[in-house]
């Protein structure tokens, strides 16, 4: 028979069902996959309630109902202070990945480069390949995962299409700072590209730190897509409503491909997230200073553990480098090794690169604290207990 297609076979199955799979198996806590051990706020929920029992459960429109387009809208202006015009620059998917994928299949041409900073989300590379584009990657590297300039300016060309990146980042937790986004600007202005934004993580920033989105920066608003879910927003990864704001070309080209990958989304699920979007700012306030609190708890636990932990700007996750603690196994089979006999599920930083060999960090993995206090504590424990007599 036929071969199915080659980009896509070669990759497997994603880390994260892999490790959450092991986790089951071996009854193991699963800080691997991000994801909330709770349901966000029950208003929410009771708004996705009402809506499946009053309202229409048919297709809704294929851009969005118009109260999550206005709400996506008026979030945006909150909290950036940034205008769009809800009827040609917002758009609904099914998820961010689906959004991320509908950019990418609306924009790319065959032989299109897209630059990309490594360590990055695991669906990029897949995407872009598959869509026919050429991969251009660029590393940042622990422990500062500063952005290298003179390298991110030679990854770009006339040939570059748009640059596809994550602040706040997952895995690296890293929250790119304005003079980093000015400098990414400045490249997407001179080799006149576009920038596909995922800001999933947007409400999930520390320390006083500022999600800045690369719309705002001078003359980026034409030139920008800006992606966001209500997974990490609201903590309902399950339900998989991505909202994102843009040029109303990027708009417009990222809808073509939707309305071919899925055409629409859940009216219930929108009909609740609109509402979610119009809660106060102190609720997407809280929801940074209760991670933040979470973060610092596994921080320090594992810092006594004997890890070496990297600062986690912001995000659900920390790198944790496990060298100190005296091991030299390759991060995937660490993890493995960690599930099985620690009870404790992790997720190796090489999944995050196009060659995990040769990623230099096959000795860092990532935790996921989003859990609440007594599973940290418990999952501090168990590897207490495994370090102490390993
Ligand atoms: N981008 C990043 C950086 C992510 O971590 C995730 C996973 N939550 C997504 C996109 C996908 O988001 P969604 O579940 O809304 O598709
Ligand atoms: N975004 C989640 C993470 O990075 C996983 C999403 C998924 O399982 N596809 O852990």
């Amino acid at each position: 028979m036929k071969e199915v297609n080659s980009i896509l076979s070669e990759y497997g199955t994603t880390i994260f069902t892999i490790m959450s799979a092991l986790a089951v198996k071996h009854k193991a806590i699963n800080l691997g996959q991000g994801f909330p051990d709770e349901d966000g706020p029950a208003d929410i929920l009771d708004e996705a309630m009402l809506a499946t029992k009053n309202e229409s459960n048919q297709y809704p429109p294929m851009m969005g109902i118009p109260e999550l387009r206005q709400a996506s809208a008026a979030h945006s202006k909150t909290f950036y202070d940034i205008d769009v015009d809800w009827e040609t620059q917002t758009i609904v998917t099914s998820g961010a990945t689906e959004a991320i994928a509908a950019c990418i299949f609306g924009l790319i041409e065959p032989g299109d480069e897209v630059v990309l900073i490594e360590p990055l989300y695991d669906c990029y590379l897949p995407i872009i390949r598959r869509a026919g584009a050429i991969p251009r990657l660029v590393r940042i590297a622990p422990p500062n995962w500063e952005l290298p300039y003179q390298e991110l300016e030679a990854a770009f060309s006339e040939k570059t299409k748009l640059i596809l990146f994550n602040t706040p980042t997952n895995p690296a937790a890293k929250v790119y700072t304005r003079s980093e986004l000015e400098y990414i600007a400045g490249l997407v202005k001179k080799y006149d590209t576009y920038a596909i934004c995922d800001e999933v993580y947007e409400h999930l920033v520390y320390d006083g730190r500022q999600h800045i989105p690369l719309m705002t920066l001078p003359d980026m608003a034409e030139r920008c897509i800006r992606i966001s879910s209500a997974g990490k927003t609201f903590s309902m990864t399950g339900w998989k409503v991505g909202y994102s704001i843009g040029a109303k070309k990027l708009i417009e080209a990222a809808s073509k491909a939707h309305q071919f990958l899925t055409f629409t989304t859940p009216p219930n699920l929108q009909k609740a997230v609109a509402y979610g979007l119009k809660k106060d700012i102190a609720y997407f306030k809280d929801l940074g200073t209760d991670m933040q609190a979470k973060r610092d708890r596994m921080s320090r636990g594992l810092t006594k553990i004997g890890f070496e932990i990297l600062d986690s700007q912001g995000t659900y996750f920390l790198a944790a480098d496990y060298k100190p603690l005296g091991f030299d196994l390759v991060d995937v089979d660490f993890c493995k090794n960690l599930t099985i006999d620690a009870g404790v599920a992790a997720v190796p930083f090489s999944a995050f690169y196009q060659d995990g060999k040769d990623s230099g960090v096959n000795h860092f993995i990532r935790f996921c604290y989003c859990k609440r206090d007594e599973i940290i504590d418990t999952a501090l424990d168990r590897l207490d207990k495994y370090f102490s007599s390993n």
